[in-house]
């Protein structure tokens, strides 16, 4: 293995020269461009601003990288987490990249060779804390040096609507001022509308070009079930996932504990994670978890957010997530290289009662509460839809989705439903007559004829929708909303206190052109199970037999390699990359930069160390 190139992978003069797709192959080894890569990079090395909103693995950093390296200085990259810098500067050395990170952990002697090496132009991405870049001592640090562009990544975290907030994001709107002539761009795997106006308002990106794509993550596979015996649903979902990485989440500290006890007890290497481990230990689980391949990573939501690696093949919940947001963001990190990924999670009633007792209980105010428990609702709305997941979640971002996605459990064996079109009708009536002004609770009230002084207050007990719904007990009208949610016919408005409005849809089913069906309870226990699906195993099941081997082989052989450098094992070359070598299997270094994912740096460095893997397979 050939130690770090000190130049770059970037020949003199070649900035400006070359064409984005040809540093796309030379340095990435990938031969186009997905989805509207190209459209940000053009928009950026034109001096363009730009907010980027495509979910998780659909290859954000490339619209940062590619453009910082195409212009003139140095690209300074905003990221907001220190312990994962260094993963992120060395995969781009890998590529032959001259990448650096400032932050608090750098020692002095370090922090001196950026400074020389920033000064001599020998940086192309430099990544920074938020808290550090708006400091005088960072600009002293650029002194003359010209920046080529600023990307604030997980830019979300300027939002306090969001699930991250982070104070120190709401000062990144000064670039605006201080660098004007600089591209910015804000990137963020986050969908919905209200942290997407945060961010062009905080960051100052109003004239910024807004792009966007589907949320779809269709190498996912949902699973929600209903939970009785937790811990061993948890294993049976876990023995599909053997020789994988994935992700546990637990709601509580002292519950990730247990757990990450018992599934080591149960033979399944498991370590924990929460705030409350000390900071050394957080870190060496983390870090345990980039670099080992089969690792199950017990945690509270604190551990994820920015976690890179590339072939998480699972995240189960054993508790309810904090809202659709959440949810969509942790199981995200799931199959970021596209590969077959399987998310499940076990939600009980006991959860919908503890999260609103949390909601009430808190000091947070009014306002905020509705907001906590429409966004709890929403969620509900998804564990209980009868139709597709994957449809229900795109449409809570607003997207629109056919359904039927056979990539979900409610796709793959389906639930019983009843013919809800008369309550549906009844449950919109009352939306609609009650002025589209009143939450969940109060229309419910209405329909089942609750006499008490608000639904006199507001003259709600002489409208003729007043107890229409008489015939279900309240707690099937709870059900009847949230199903209504999820199937995109109201909404919550969060802006008005969490009243229920009606969406156009919703007309169909008034003049009987659309039928709704609801959702019945699945039975409980294990005829509910769902069979372990093939995508399972990941890139091993895209492989036959021999193949597989191969694979297996390849996948030795990066370990040791990453073990040598101690780096994590997808830096070396990602999954769908071995997989690549296992069923090509290119006989020389010509072919072997026909497979996606590698490069020129790369070649160089391991080419001849897979090619020995690949030839003694051979025959
Ligand atoms: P994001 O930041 O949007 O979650 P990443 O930038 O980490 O996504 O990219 C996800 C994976 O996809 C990475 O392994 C990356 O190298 C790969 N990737 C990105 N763009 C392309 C492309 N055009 N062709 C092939 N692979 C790509
Ligand atoms: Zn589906």
């Amino acid at each position: 293995m050939q130690n770090m190139p000190s130049g770059s992978v970037l020949p003199a003069g070649s900035r400006k020269t070359e064409d984005p797709v040809e540093m796309l192959r030379r340095i990435y080894g990938y031969s186009s461009f997905r989805g509207q890569q190209a459209g940000v990079i053009d928009h950026v090395i034109a001096g363009g601003d730009a907010v980027v909103l495509f979910p998780t693995g659909a290859g954000k950093s490339l619209c940062f990288q590619i453009p910082a390296l195409c212009r003139d200085g140095v690209g300074i990259i905003v990221s907001p987490l220190i312990a994962l810098m260094r993963d992120q500067v060395e995969a781009l050395k890998q590529v032959g990249i001259r990448a650096a990170a400032v932050n608090s952990s750098l020692s002095r002697e370090a922090f001196g060779e950026v400074r020389r090496d920033l000064a001599k132009g020998a940086v192309d991405l430099l990544y920074v804390t938020p808290e550090r870049i708006m400091t005088q001592g960072f600009r002293d640090l650029l002194g003359e040096t010209k920046v080529a562009l600023f990307a604030i990544d997980e830019a979300h975290c300027v939002s306090q609507w969001g699930h991250d907030f982070r104070p120190e994001y709401r000062e990144l709107g000064e670039l605006a001022r201080l660098y004007p002539q600089v591209p910015r761009m804000a990137l963020t795997a986050t969908a919905d509308p209200h942290t997407r106006d945060d961010i062009i308002e905080r960051l100052a990106l109003g004239r910024a070009r807004v792009f966007t794509s589907s949320f779809d993550r269709p190498n996912i596979s949902y699973e929600i079930v209903e939970r009785n015996q937790p811990r061993q649903q948890l294993l049976q979902f876990l023995s599909r996932h053997k020789g994988s990485s994935g992700i546990v989440y637990c709601l509580s500290r002292a519950k990730v504990e247990e757990t990450s006890d018992w599934l080591n007890a149960q033979g399944i290497y498991a370590l924990p994670y929460h705030a409350g481990l000390e900071r050394d230990m957080r870190d060496r689980h983390q870090d345990a978890f980039l670099k080992e391949e089969e690792l199950c990573l017990v945690a509270t939501v604190a551990f994820g957010m920015g976690i890179d690696k590339p072939n998480v093949r699972y995240v189960a919940h054993l508790d309810l997530p904090g809202s659709v947001e959440a949810y969509y963001q942790e199981t995200g990190r799931a199959g970021r290289d596209g590969l077959p990924s399987e998310v499940w999670m076990a939600y009980g009633m006991a959860d919908v009662i503890q999260r609103g007792r949390m909601i009430d209980g808190g000091n947070s105010a009014d306002e905020i509460k509705r907001v906590e428990r429409a966004k709890l609702n929403a969620l509900l709305g998804i564990c209980e839809t009868a139709g597709c997941r994957r449809q229900a979640i795109l449409a809570h971002f607003g997207e629109p989705h056919a359904g039927g996605c056979g990539n979900c459990d409610t796709c793959l064996k389906p639930v019983d439903t009843w013919d809800g079109t008369e309550a549906a009708i009844k449950a919109l009536a009352a939306v609609y007559r009650t002025g589209e002004r009143f939450g969940t609770g109060h229309v419910i009230d209405v329909l089942i004829g609750n006499d008490n002084e608000k639904t006199q207050r507001f003259g709600h007990t002489g409208m003729p929708v007043f107890g229409a719904g008489k015939d279900l007990p309240a707690r099937t009208w709870q059900s009847v909303f949230r199903q209504l949610l999820a199937a995109g016919l109201i909404r919550v408005d969060h802006d008005a206190f969490g009243a229920l409005k009606l969406e156009p849809e919703a007309r169909a089913v008034f003049r009987h052109e659309r039928e709704v069906r609801f959702r019945k309870d699945r039975p409980t226990g294990r005829k509910a199970e769902r069979q372990s699906s093939a995508g399972a195993k990941g890139a091993r099941s895209q492989l036959d037999e021999t193949d597989a081997l191969l694979f297996e082989a390849l996948r030795r052989k990066r370990v040791e390699i990453a073990k040598e450098l101690s780096i994590p094992p997808y830096v070396v070359f990602a999954d769908t990359t071995l997989v690549g070598f296992a069923t090509l299997k290119p006989m020389s270094h010509d072919l072997m930069l026909e497979v996606s994912g590698v490069g020129q740096t790369k070649l160089e460095r391991y080419g001849d160390a897979f090619l020995e893997i690949i030839r003694q397979h051979d025959g």
